[in-house]
């Protein structure tokens, strides 16, 4: 009997209880519906196993040997780490699991044990951390050579329930045919929905993987596409309901600033103010590469706004991103003497902080306000919102910038981004926008010196950090991720923490941050940074958009293997944003050919449009294995670099679907236009959750 269908609650699934179900919802999955699109993150294969002598840090591996002395278990009650020893022909491997102290009883009787784990490098040498356990071998076997699905987990989520709860699913139901019309699967050559389904969860080969995910990537673009050309049939031509006039006071702050602005600052610039007197308000993308100069920019529109007695509002992804453009703009306002408030919103104040800003805000009292998502809460009435700018815009999505909108009458929009997308995708994924690119970067940079190593370079490279130390510079060390637990990321930040403290030696503070951390401390860490009183700052990838401390001079990032280009050519920005020589050194324990090649790229280059071109160029088909995502805009399976082609092709059927039924009522669209209805009507707020 075929009973559930996508809207039956996951409840109706045997074996989750109440308990399961708070955690299923937890990882926001309440439907039968959710759980069939909480898509895999990646697939194990389990390959051959290696011989302990030939494991390689910084992969997962599997190995198999003779269980070698006795299991120990120390470290404090919070942490027991458990310790074994492999042993085979060519040598013994020393493997750790963290918080699983009963491992001792399981495998006191020693044997054969086969262990898949990742290899990282530890105080005491090669280490292969947290592994799955394979004993006896023989149930490695069973295993080998498939395809298993990794689903991102929350805390008590484990793989196994959401595999169980997907298979049962689709056990019991009869999936239908899904959103697509057959005639847009054909020209497009896509799978069926069934067929899509059951591939991307279980695929037996990857081919067939290929196949699924191609037709939920189109199928999630053609959304996203469509939901942008409906909305901006309704917002099409606003009138522009402002009156600004020049204001004076921005020539003088232009004159005062210590530098002048680059060519490209100043183009930009004057269509904003053309777009901001004009006869529509504006809504502009002003792509620019990693620091060329785009907040000085965003500020003179905002000042531009406020000059002229209104609101200006700019959302910034994180806090710490937040803390900072509010710091600088308030600095700049109060050195130049514009009579002009800034204000801050952001998450972390306590209730009575922000009670005081929503009230400066609403009485008209503050003029620019920056702040996070904060900015477009219930609560935070404005009262004059004439420009609304965001920041690093790829990390919000469109509903957030409707809604920070909504929070004015037609407010004028600014929308930056640093993400170099080749023109043609960016007029498909801000169809809605006109596009501004600064291309140049300011006159008294020098280009940041690249190179690639391997990790034998390290000690060297520690040297030259030191060196960079003592004349004054700081540095960045963009830390070795795990992908599998946030836990495990944070104990990996810490343990190389120290690892760099001894190595950097007395007198030069090294101080670590993580995803992890509480936010006023994240903050703290920040400021001492900006401040000189940290000179390392040891990192994961949080730091990645938008943080400027122009003295930082040095960025090492560890495993860059496992980062895409876009992203490697982001964190690299860090550096580079002041007048002193500075350095990025790629670290990778990758020995291949093609990773070689990708990051020669970016040896080359420091020109974003150019690295985004190649990396289109080389990414195939192959790569849709790894976990490495552009990060632009939260597709959930699509990547925009990625699946270009996708893109391409979604918007193509995207364009033709509405040139023959503009309004999709054709019974073959119905499906696809419910679906958008449902959308749209979903309230901007949660989708910032
Ligand atoms: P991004 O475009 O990456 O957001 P920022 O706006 O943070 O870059 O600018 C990076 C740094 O360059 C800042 O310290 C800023 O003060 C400085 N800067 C901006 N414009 C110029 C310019 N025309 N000449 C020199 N320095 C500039
Ligand atoms: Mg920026």
């Amino acid at each position: 009997m075929k009973r559930m269908d996508e809207r039956s609650g996951i409840r109706e699934i045997k074996g989750i209880g109440e308990k399961a179900e708070k955690i299923f919802q937890k990882a926001g999955i309440r439907t039968i519906g959710d759980l069939l699109h909480y898509y895999p993150r990646g697939y194990e294969v389990y390959e051959a196993p290696v011989s302990v002598g030939e494991v390689e840090e910084g992969h997962t591996m599997t190995v198999s040997g003779a269980i070698y002395g006795r299991v120990q278990v120390a470290g404090s009650p919070k942490m027991q780490i458990t310790t074994l020893y492999v042993k085979d022909l060519t040598g013994t491997l020393k493997v750790i699991w963290y918080r699983m102290p009963f491992l001792r009883n399981t495998l006191a009787r020693g044997g054969v044990i086969t262990l898949r784990g990742r290899i990282v490098r530890k105080k005491d040498g090669l280490v292969m951390e947290h592994p799955e356990i394979f004993y006896p071998s023989a149930k490695y076997e069973q295993k080998r050579d498939s395809l298993q699905p990794v689903y991102p987990l929350t805390a008590g989520l484990t793989n196994n329930a959401v595999q169980k709860a997907v298979r049962q699913a689709m056990d019991n139901m009869e999936l239908g045919e899904g959103i697509l019309p057959k005639s847009v699967r054909d020209s497009f050559g896509l799978a069926e929905y069934a067929e899509a389904v059951r591939g991307i969860h279980f695929p037996e080969q990857r081919e067939e993987f290929y196949h699924a995910r191609k037709r939920l990537v189109f199928e999630e673009f053609l959304l996203f596409i469509l939901s942008l050309r409906m909305t901006k049939e309704q917002e099409d031509k606003v009138l522009n309901p402002y009156c600004f006039r020049e204001q004076e006071a921005i020539g003088q702050f232009l004159q005062k600033l210590p530098f002048e602005l680059t060519g490209a600052q100043k183009s930009v610039w004057r269509e904003i103010r053309q777009d901001m007197t004009g006869i529509h308000v504006m809504s502009r993308l002003v792509q620019g590469d990693v620091g060329s100069g785009k907040t000085i920019v965003a500020l003179l529109a905002m000042m531009f706004a406020g000059l002229n007695g209104c609101q200006a509002a700019m959302m910034a992804p994180t806090e710490v991103l937040a803390r900072q453009h509010f710091e600088n703009i308030r600095g700049m306002l109060s050195e130049y003497e514009i009579p002009l408030q800034a204000e801050l919103l952001t998450g972390s104040m306590t209730a009575k902080e922000k009670r005081e800003a929503y009230a400066r805000i609403a009485s008209g009292e503050a003029d620019l306000i920056i702040g996070t998502h904060a900015l477009i809460q219930e609560k935070a009435e404005y009262q004059k919102l004439a420009l609304v700018v965001t920041d690093e815009q790829h990390r919000f999505g469109v509903k957030q910038r409707e809604a920070l909108a909504g929070k004015g009458l037609y407010p004028h929009i600014l929308v930056m981004s640093a993400t170099p997308i080749p023109r043609t995708l960016a007029i498909i994924l801000y169809g809605d926008l006109d596009i501004s690119v600064m291309k140049e970067l300011p006159r008294n940079r020098l280009p940041i010196k690249n190179c690639v190593v391997d990790t034998g370079y390290r000690g060297k490279a520690y040297a030259f950090m030191k060196k960079q130390i003592q004349a004054g510079r700081q540095c960045y060390i963009i830390c070795p991720m795990v992908e599998e637990s946030e836990h495990l990321d944070a104990e990996n930040v810490a343990d190389y923490t120290q690892i760099i403290r001894e190595a950097m030696g007395r007198g030069i503070s090294v101080a670590c941050l993580h995803g992890k951390m509480k936010q006023a401390e994240k903050d703290d860490i920040m400021e001492a940074f900006a401040k000189n009183e940290i000179q390392v700052l040891v990192s994961t990838t949080v730091i990645e958009v938008g943080i400027d401390v122009p003295n930082a001079a040095v960025i090492m990032i560890e495993n860059s293997e496992r980062f895409g280009l876009a992203q490697l050519h982001q964190l690299r920005g860090r550096v580079g944003r002041g007048k002193h020589q500075s350095y990025c050194i790629f670290m990778s324990a990758s020995r291949s050919e093609e990773t070689r090649e990708r990051l020669e790229i970016l040896n080359k280059s420091n020109d974003g449009f150019f690295i985004a071109g190649e990396d289109l160029r080389l990414r195939g088909p192959g790569d849709l294995f790894g976990i490495r995502q552009s990060g632009i805009m939260d597709f959930r399976l699509g990547d925009v670099f990625q699946d270009a082609e996708i893109l391409r092709s979604a918007s193509e059927a995207a364009k033709a679907l509405l040139d023959e039924d503009p309004p999709l009522i054709k019974p073959e669209n119905e499906p696809l236009k419910k679906m958008l209805e449902q959308r749209l009507s979903t309230s901007a707020l949660e989708t910032t959750l």
